[in-house]
C-alpha cells in the first residue's frame, strides 16, 4: 500500500497501521504498531516525534525499539553477550564473526533519558553516584547497569581508552569501581607520521625551502587519514587482547578467516548505508527524513544486536529511497535548505525541528564516521580493524574531523552547517567552535550552533529561532 511520502505523528501512524494491516501487511516477528512502545515500554518521547510514513520506516523503528527483547532472547538461547564500550564500530565487527556471540553498546543508554522522557531514573542514579549533569548524557549508562532494566549485563565488557573523552573514561572507571569488570584496550591519540628536512630546494618544499621527507612509515587509514606504523601496530596488539578475551568467552577460535567474513558482512551493511546516505543527502527531493536517517546510521555501530536483520532493514529502506528518488517524491519540500549536521542530538525531536523550519539534512558527522567507511578487505583482518579503530574521529585532532566535515559538505552540496552541542560533553567544549571557524573560512558557509539537552522542550523555541535564522540566511543567499 503506497501513499504519498509524508512525516506523520504517532496518532496518524495508529490509523495508518490499522489500514496497512487490513490491506495484508506482513511484518517480521518484532513488528507491530509503534504505539505499543509507549504503552508497554514507556517510550513516551514517541508521542512527540514525527515519523516517515513508509512501511520501511515502520520496520526500522520496530527494529530499533525491540533491541532489549533481542538481547534477552540471545541470553536465553545461551549466546554470549559482549558489551563493547566507546570504540563505536570495531569490537562488534570482531564479536559477530563468531556465531554464538552478540555484541552491543551499553553507550546506547545515552538516549534512554530522551526516549523515556526521564521516567527511567537512570540520570538520578548517576547523580547519586557522583556523576552529575556536568557529564554528558552517557552517564545514564550507570543507571542502566545498576537497574538492569534496559539490557542484560554482558558476559564480557570491553572499553576503549586512551584518546577517549574525559566523560567516558570517568564513567567507565566508576562502573568498574561498582564491580563490573572491564577489559580496557587503548587507542593512542592519533598523530601524523613524522617528517624531517632533507636536501635543499628539491622536490616538495617545506617552509624554509627544504624537502620534507617521512622519517617513519605512514599508514593510510579509512576516511583519507594516516597514522604512523607504530601506532597502527600498537592498536593491533591491543585488539589482539580483545580477540583473546572473545575467544575465551565464546569457547572457540576467532581466526583470520572468520574475521575476514565478519568484515565482509559489516562492509555489506556499510555499502547499503553509503548508497542510502548518498540518496538521502544529495537527491533533489529528500527521500527519507533526518530522524530515520539518524537511526539508519546508528545501525552501523553494532547492527542493533542482529547483524543479518540490520542489513535487511536497511535494504528495505534503501529500496524505498530509490523508488522515491526515481519518482521525484519525498516527505519534504524541494526547496528545503540543505544543512550538514554535526554531532548526534541528545533529543531526537531536534531532527524534526530542522525539517519543521524548512531544512533538510544533507550530510552528517555523528562522531562515528569511521563506522560508515568500508573496512579494508585487502589487508590481514586485524591490521584492517586496527586502522579502522585509529580512524575514529574522536581519537585524532579536531582539525582532522573538521577536514572530513568540509569534504563531506562539498560532497553532499550542503548550504549551511548546524553544530549541535551536547550538554556536559567534554569532547565538544571547544570543538564546535573550531569546526565552526574552519567551515566558515574554507567554504564561506553560514554555521549555527545549538545545544540540545535530552529533553529539549523547554529550549525548543530558542533552538527553533536559531535554526530559522540559519534557514533564512541561506534563502537570502540563494540566487533569485
Ligand atoms: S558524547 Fe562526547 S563526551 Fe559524551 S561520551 Fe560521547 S564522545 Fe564522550
Amino acid at each position: 500500500m503506497k501513499d504519498s511520502p509524508a512525516r506523520i505523528t504517532l496518532e496518524e501512524w495508529d490509523a495508518r497501521y490499522a489500514q496497512l494491516r487490513a490491506a495484508g501487511l506482513r511484518e517480521p516477528w518484532y513488528g507491530g504498531p509503534l504505539r505499543r512502545h509507549v504503552d508497554e515500554g514507556g517510550d513516551y518521547r514517541l508521542l512527540r516525534l514525527r515519523y516517515d510514513n513508509s512501511v520501511a520506516a515502520l520496520r526500522l523503528w520496530n527494529f530499533l525499539l525491540t533491541e532489549e527483547d533481542r538481547l534477552r532472547e540471545a541470553r536465553r538461547q545461551g549466546r554470549k553477550l559482549v558489551g563493547a564500550m566507546k570504540d563505536l564500530g570495531t569490537v562488534p565487527v570482531m564479536a559477530y564473526a563468531l556465531g554464538n556471540v552478540t555484541a552491543f553498546y551499553p553507550d546506547g543508554a545515552w538516549w534512554i533519558p530522551c526516549v523515556m522522557e526521564l521516567s527511567s531514573k537512570d540520570l538520578e542514579i548517576a547523580d547519586s553516584l557522583g556523576i552529575d549533569e556536568s557529564f554528558c548524557p552517557v552517564r545514564a549508562m550507570l543507571g542502566a547497569f545498576l537497574t538492569e532494566a534496559h539490557f542484560p549485563i554482558p558476559d564480557l565488557l570491553t572499553c576503549n581508552v586512551g584518546a577517549t573523552c574525559d566523560d567516558f573514561s570517568a564513567i567507565a572507571q566508576r562502573l568498574n569501581g561498582l564491580g563490573f569488570p572491564i577489559l580496557w584496550w587503548e587507542t593512542p591519540h592519533r598523530r601524523k607520521p613524522k617528517v624531517g628536512q632533507a636536501s635543499r630546494l628539491s622536490g616538495s618544499l617545506g617552509e624554509a625551502g627544504f624537502k620534507l621527507i617521512p622519517t617513519e612509515e605512514s599508514v593510510p587509514l579509512p576516511g583519507g587519514l594516516s597514522a604512523p606504523r607504530e601506532q597502527v601496530d600498537f592498536v593491533r596488539s591491543e585488539l589482539e587482547r580483545v580477540r583473546g578475551a572473545i575467544e575465551e568467552l565464546a569457547g572457540g577460535r576467532l581466526d583470520d578467516a572468520a574475521l575476514r567474513d565478519g568484515i565482509r558482512v559489516a562492509n555489506r551493511l556499510r555499502r547499503v548505508l553509503a548508497e542510502l546516505r548518498q540518496l538521502a543527502y544529495s537527491a533533489p527531493v529528500c527521500p527519507i527524513p533526518a530522524l530515520e536517517m539518524l537511526i539508519a546510521e546508528m545501525l552501523a555501530l553494532h547492527f542493533c544486536s542482529d547483524r543479518e536483520e540490520a542489513i535487511r532493514v536497511l535494504e528495505e529502506l534503501l529500496e524505498e529511497a530509490r523508488r522515491r528518488v526515481g519518482e521525484g517524491v519525498g516527505p519534504l519540500r524541494e526547496d528545503a535548505v540543505r544543512v550538514f549536521w554535526v554531532n548526534p542530538v541528545a533529543d531526537l525531536r531536534a531532527m524534526n525541528i530542522l525539517e519543521d523550519c524548512g531544512g533538510r539534512v544533507c550530510g552528517t558527522e555523528y562522531l562515528f564516521s569511521h563506522a560508515l567507511d568500508p573496512i579494508p578487505e585487502d589487508l590481514p583482518p586485524m591490521e584492517a580493524l586496527a586502522r579502522t579503530a585509529l580512524a575514529d574521529p574522536m581519537v585524532g585532532p579536531c582539525s582532522d574531523r573538521a577536514d572530513r566535515i568540509c569534504r563531506d559538505i562539498q560532497l553532499f552540496g550542503a548550504e549551511a552547517v548546524l553544530v549541535s552541542r551536547i550538554p556536559g560533553a567534554s569532547h565538544c567544549a571547544v570543538e564546535g567552535a573550531i569546526i565552526h571557524e574552519m567551515v566558515r573560512e574554507r567554504l564561506g558557509l553560514p554555521v549555527q550552533e545549538i545545544e540540545v539537552p535530552p529533553l529539549c522542550d523547554a529550549v525548543a523555541p530558542t533552538i527553533r529561532t536559531r535554526i530559522e535564522a540559519l534557514i533564512e540566511t541561506v534563502k537570502g543567499r540563494r540566487k533569485p
